[in-house]
C-alpha cells in the first residue's frame, strides 16, 4: 500500500510544495508565530545593526527540519530591508562557485546556506575566511606559476541553517556571531499557524478542527500546513468544503495519522526496536538496516519529535524506547530478556 508520507519534513522538493510553502510564508516578526526568544534576540540584533548602520551579524539557525529556518531566514532580510541570495551546501560544489556568489553580493546582502553542514570542505575553508574578514584569497594559475590574489567582498551576512551543529566544522561554527536554537511549537502555536494558512487559503475551519489538526502536525509548521492542504482535498471531495472536526478526524484516520502524530513509518521504527530488541538499546545504524531508512533521515526528522514527546531515548549504547511507546503501541515488555546493568 503506497502511504503518502505527509509527515516527512525532509521532503520538500515537488513544485507544488514549494509554491505553498511560499504562499504560506511569514514575512515579518509580526506575523511568524512562536520562537518569542529568537525573536526577542533577532528584533535587538537587528535594531543594533541599523543603528550601526551595518549588516547584522553571521547569524546559525538549527533545529529539525520544517521548523521555520528558511522562513526566518527571510524576515531577518525584510526586517534589515536587505536583499537575500537562497542557496544550499551542496550547491555549491567548487571554491570558484563560492568566489562567483560572493563576490556578485552587494553590501548588506543576506546569503543564506540551507543545509550549511553539507558544504564541501574545500569551499568550507574559503567560506569561513570570508566570513571573517570580508576577503576572498583565490588561486590564479597551476604550478610554479600559481599566484594568489586576494578581493575585497561587500560587507554581507551569512545565514546558515542546519539540522546538527555538530556536523558543522569548529572553524566555521565560531565565525557565526550569533548561532540559535529552533524549538518544537506548542500545539496552540501550530493552532494559529493552521488558522492563518486557512485564511490565506480560503478554507473554511472550526476552532476544534484546527484544534485536532494541530496535535497531530508533530508540532511542526510545514507539517501543519501540509496536513491543512490534505484534509481540504477531503472536505472538498467527502464533504462541502469546511473542516470541522467530523471531517478532520475522518481525514486523520485514512492518513493513518494517530493521536500523537506518528503515522506509520515512526510507528514501524518504534515497533523495530521493540520487535528485535525488546525495547532497546540499539545502535542507530541496526536500525536504520531494519527499517530501510537513512540514518540521517533517523537521526534529523523521526528521533527529534519522537524524544520530544517521550517515546524515544538515546542512551551512549543506543536507541531505547521508553514505557510510553511500549503502551502506546499496546505491547509488554517481554520477561525473558536479560536485564543488561
Ligand atoms: P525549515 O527551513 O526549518 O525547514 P521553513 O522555514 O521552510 O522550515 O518552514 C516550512 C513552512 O512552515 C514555511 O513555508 C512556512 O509557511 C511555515 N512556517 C514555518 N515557521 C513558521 C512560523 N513561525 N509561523 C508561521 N508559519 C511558519
Amino acid at each position: 500500500m503506497a502511504v503518502e508520507r505527509i509527515t516527512n519534513t525532509a521532503a520538500k522538493d515537488e513544485p507544488e510544495e514549494q509554491e505553498l510553502e511560499q504562499t504560506l510564508r511569514p514575512k515579518d516578526f509580526k506575523n511568524y508565530v512562536g520562537q518569542e526568544r529568537l525573536k526577542k534576540n533577532l528584533k535587538l540584533a537587528i535594531s543594533a545593526a541599523k543603528k550601526r548602520g551595518e549588516p547584522i551579524d553571521h547569524i546559525l539557525l538549527y533545529g529539525p527540519p520544517g521548523l521555520g529556518k528558511t522562513t526566518m531566514a527571510t524576515v531577518i532580510a525584510n526586517e534589515m530591508g536587505a536583499q537575500i541570495r537562497v542557496t544550499s551546501g551542496p550547491a555549491i560544489e567548487r571554491a570558484g562557485d563560492l568566489a562567483s556568489l560572493l563576490t556578485n553580493l552587494q553590501d548588506g546582502d543576506i546569503l543564506f546556506i540551507d543545509e550549511i553542514h553539507r558544504l564541501h570542505r574545500v569551499v568550507e575553508e574559503v567560506l569561513y575566511a570570508a566570513m571573517e574578514d570580508f576577503k576572498l584569497d583565490i588561486m590564479l594559475g597551476k604550478g610554479p606559476s600559481a599566484r594568489s590574489l586576494r578581493l575585497d567582498l561587500p560587507k554581507f551576512s551569512i545565514i546558515g541553517a542546519t539540522t546538527r551543529t555538530g556536523a558543522l566544522a569548529a572553524p566555521l561554527r565560531d565565525r557565526f556571531g550569533m548561532i540559535h536554537r529552533l524549538e518544537f511549537y506548542t500545539p496552540e502555536e501550530i493552532s494559529r499557524i493552521i488558522n492563518r494558512s486557512a485564511k490565506i487559503l480560503d478554507v473554511p475551519i472550526n476552532k476544534t478542527a484546527s484544534d485536532i489538526l494541530a496535535k497531530r502536525a508533530r508540532l511542526t509548521p510545514r507539517i501543519a500546513n501540509r496536513l491543512l492542504k490534505r484534509v481540504r482535498d477531503y472536505a472538498d471531495i467527502n464533504g462541502d468544503g469546511i473542516i470541522d472536526e467530523s471531517i478532520a478526524a475522518q481525514a486523520l484516520a485514512l492518513l493513518e495519522i494517530d493521536d500523537l502524530g506518528l503515522d506509520p513509518a515512526d510507528r514501524g521504527l518504534l515497533e523495530a526496536i521493540i520487535v528485535h530488541h525488546n525495547g532497546g538499546p540499539v545502535g542507530v545504524e541496526t536500525l536504520a538496516a531494519l527499517t530501510a531508512e537513512e540514518r540521517t533521515t533517523i537521526e534529523d526528522f523521526y528521533e527529534p519529535y519522537l524524544m520530544q514527546i517521550g517515546l524515544l531515548e538515546r542512551t551512549p549504547r543506543g536507541r531505547k524506547v521508553t514505557p510510553r511507546a511500549w503502551q502506546h503501541l499496546g505491547k509488554k515488555p517481554s520477561k525473558s530478556q536479560p536485564t543488561l546493568l
